[in-house]
């Protein structure tokens, strides 16, 4: 897979993907991120990509000259006629495991990170493919958005994670949220861990981790026990 991402500051990206399970992946071959600066396409001599916006108001809006040209830049390498250019914005559909699903069957994605009070309408109406929100929040820069995209969509590709089962148990991966973990010691300050953990028989784990999710995800998120996802014996 190949992430490209247009960002203004792509410092803010250098670290994140230089640890654990991205880096892994980066180093086996699965995944290539390439951040681009939005600023190498600005024509203005100082490198000018925002002005005020029209109409007034407070703030500076990202201009939709370089973005354009950014990403028709790209596409001269790579064809992304039928792969998703995703414009990183509050105002779009919200992030979850089933969109990193979705987004990981991709051969190659690209990230538009907004900064300021975001970008150009006409990059939303004449450019992107989709719009993606991590959450209902604002936050300052999409690059902040781009590293929480990138890191759940790697760690679903094939090959990405150690144990190639991990992510079948990942808390929304089924509906689900994870079952509770322990490991040594047995017993910490009096507390013990279950001795069911402790049985050595796998058919009884797996049935009392099983329980622990559907109980932790009622207690917890009712909201997606309504959605349907548990099954009638579950
Ligand atoms: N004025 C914009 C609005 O109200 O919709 C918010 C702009 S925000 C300060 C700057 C940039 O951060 C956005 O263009 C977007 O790229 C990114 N951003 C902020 N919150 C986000 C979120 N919840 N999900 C994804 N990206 C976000």
């Amino acid at each position: 897979m190949r992430i490209d991402i247009l960002c203004l500051f792509p410092e803010m990206l250098a670290s994140p993907f230089d640890y654990s399970i991205v880096k892994r992946a980066r180093e086996r071959g699965l995944v290539e991120v390439v951040v681009h600066n939005i600023r190498d396409y600005s024509h203005d001599k100082h490198h000018i990509v925002d002005d005020y916006p029209y109409g007034g108001g407070p703030g500076m809006v990202l201009k939709p000259e370089p973005i354009f040209e950014a990403t028709e830049s790209i596409k001269e390498r790579v064809d992304y006629s039928d792969l998703p250019i995703i414009l990183l914005t509050p105002q779009g559909r919200l992030f979850t495991q089933q969109v990193a699903r979705e987004l990981a069957l991709h051969q190659n994605i690209m990230l538009i990170c907004g900064h300021y009070e975001g970008v150009d309408e006409r990059v939303r109406e004449h450019l992107v493919s989709d719009e993606v929100s991590i959450g209902d929040y604002v936050l300052s820069a999409g690059e902040l958005a781009a590293m929480v995209v990138v890191d759940a969509v790697v760690r679903l590709i094939p090959g990405a994670l150690g144990s190639p089962l991990s992510f079948h148990s990942d808390s929304h991966s089924n509906g689900l949220l994870e079952y509770p973990q322990y490991t040594r010691p047995k017993v910490y300050r009096g507390w013990t861990v279950p001795s069911v953990l402790l049985s050595g028989n796998h058919g009884e784990i797996a049935r009392w981790r099983w329980q622990q999710a559907i109980l932790r995800t009622l207690k917890r998120r009712p909201d997606l026990a309504k959605q349907g996802n548990l099954s009638a014996e579950e």
